[in-house]
């Protein structure tokens, strides 16, 4: 679910708001407002080339690739059903190792740092 740990499902994301009934999503995170301390985003490189990023909390065991994967297929298959894109190009992939694992809040940081550069030399 957006905003919680892909391993535990603990809420690593202020949630704002949820999706209510009769939406198939109903009681799941609808709109996410500032990551907590323990938020990680873990980027993953896949044996097609292809690289793909999930949330965790910071007590997750994030090479428990095989699991992981589990998940992001079980995952994309759900969604696919409830009309969200697709992201076909992890069915059927497996993880070849972890590319980075950052906090969310440095990502934040990081890109609010960019943008004001960005701002500054325009
Ligand atoms: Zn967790």
């Amino acid at each position: 679910m957006a905003g919680c740990c892909t391993l535990c499902d603990r809420e690593v994301f202020d949630v704002l708001s949820h999706f209510m009934e009769p939406d198939p999503r109903a009681g799941q995170p609808k709109a996410l407002g500032e990551p907590f301390e323990c938020a990680r985003r873990v980027t993953y490189q896949l044996d097609n080339g292809s690289i793909m990023e999930i949330t965790f909390c910071d007590s997750c065991d994030v090479k428990q690739f095989e699991k992981i994967m589990a998940i992001c297929t079980a995952a994309t298959i759900a969604a696919s059903k409830v009309g969200s894109p697709v992201q076909a190009y992890i069915v059927e992939r497996y993880i070849l190792g972890i590319l980075y694992n950052l906090s969310w809040r440095e990502i934040i940081a990081e890109e609010v740092r960019r943008a004001a550069e960005l701002r500054m030399l325009a």
